[in-house]
């Protein structure tokens, strides 16, 4: 089936697109040559934190009239970014990881900190991360994993400490390890805390370890199938706001965010074999710019989207990366993948990752 319209890019900006073109009736294939900033972002959208000269912004949709008429955002108007964010926030909402969500809007930005404890502004964010506004100040207790050894609670303390007005932090580590790994990362915590019994020990080694009057951060790991189960109970256990501060990549915000947009279509099928013949008899190969060779098919379209960010041009660049959608970027299957079976990028990487991947 020749799709409608291609999208290149397969990125917030690419996904979006793609599942908003499939809903409108299109059918559409997206195709990208790595998984762009999805994976490496800390999750929230950050609709507009500093104006022009890198100051400030605390509220977004105000602060748009300043931008430059040709600016994205000046183009779509207050009612285009304000109806582009509920659509967003509606997908996540109604994804596979529900009741999971994200809050705010474009008219106030929150203050949260970052993986380093330096603070951002973020104007949507994840539920579970919005406890973690510190324009009000507090005291926080940052909890951190000895075998994590991407997030360091004791900078991150520290950081917080010497920024906002009133936020006063500590942290504290626990030598919790899942899955028996040496090197365990961010999504190996969050596949533990969707288990009952690792979340047990996690609060039986930390109850007695928080003051009555801070608030806990913990690593942005609660949860990868289950974030809003998690979250919550981690709040009623402790009894108070429970926040994730996100940690360095692999970004599990990131992840959660990706897939309702990769997963979700009620037109959705999957690629079988018969589709593939047919791909590859009309395709060809081209030599691209930083000399890799591209498999391309001749299609005749009713439209194209590029949403290829320029930051993340090189990233996956040996890979390709091709979501085979007959209508949303919803059905994938690796047929080959650069460096499969390697300890860096082995199946359970993969098959953590939103798209197909193919040469
Ligand atoms: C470390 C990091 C953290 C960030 N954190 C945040 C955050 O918390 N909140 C926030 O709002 N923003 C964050 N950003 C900014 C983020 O990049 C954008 O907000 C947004 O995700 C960009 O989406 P995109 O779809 O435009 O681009 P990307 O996510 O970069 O996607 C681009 C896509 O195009 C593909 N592509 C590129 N070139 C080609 C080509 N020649 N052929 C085929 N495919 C190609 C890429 O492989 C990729 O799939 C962060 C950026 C970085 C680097």
């Amino acid at each position: 089936m020749k799709p409608d319209v291609v999208v290149v890019g397969a990125g917030l900006a690419g996904l979006s697109a793609a599942v908003r073109l499939a809903e409108a009736g299109a059918s559409v294939r997206v195709l990208a040559k790595g998984v762009g900033s999805t994976h490496l972002g800390a999750g929230t959208i950050d609709v507009l934190g500093y104006d022009a000269d890198g100051r400030r912004v605390d509220r977004p949709l105000e602060a748009l009239g300043g931008l430059p008429a040709e600016h994205p955002y000046r183009l779509v108007g207050r009612a285009g970014v304000s109806a582009a964010i509920e659509w967003f926030k509606g997908r996540i909402a109604d994804g596979p990881r529900a009741p999971y969500a994200y809050v705010g809007d474009a008219e106030q930005n929150v203050l949260l900190p970052t993986a380093v404890g330096a603070v951002a502004p973020a104007g949507v964010v994840p539920e579970t991360m919005v406890g973690g506004d510190l324009r009000g100040g507090g005291r926080v207790c940052v909890v951190g994993f000895r075998g994590l050894k991407d997030f360091f609670p004791a900078l991150v303390a520290d950081n917080l400490s010497r920024g906002p007005d009133g936020v006063t932090a500590r942290g504290v580590e626990l030598d919790l390890r899942p899955e028996g790994r040496a090197d365990p990362n961010a999504l190996a915590y969050a596949r533990a805390f969707d288990d009952e019994g690792f979340r047990a020990e996690v609060v039986a080694q930390l109850v007695a370890r928080v003051a009555p009057d801070e608030l806990v951060a913990f690593p942005a790991v609660l949860g990868l199938v289950s974030p809003h189960e998690v979250w919550a109970e981690m709040e009623h256990r402790f009894g108070r706001a429970v926040f994730e501060i996100p940690t360095l990549p692999p970004s599990v915000p990131g992840i959660r965010r990706t897939s309702p947009l990769a997963n979700r279509s009620p037109s959705t099928r999957p690629v079988n074999d018969e589709d593939r013949p047919s791909v590859r008899a009309s395709s060809s190969l081209v030599q691209t710019s930083n000399g890799s060779r591209l498999r391309v098919r001749k299609i005749a379209l009713r439209a194209s989207v590029s949403a290829r960010s320029s930051w993340s041009s090189n990233i996956g660049s040996s890979p390709t990366v091709r979501l085979r959608a007959e209508c949303p970027p919803t059905a994938w299957e690796p047929t080959r993948v650069a460096g499969e079976g390697s300890p860096a990028v082995g199946r359970t990487f993969i098959s953590t990752m939103p798209f197909v991947v193919q040469l």
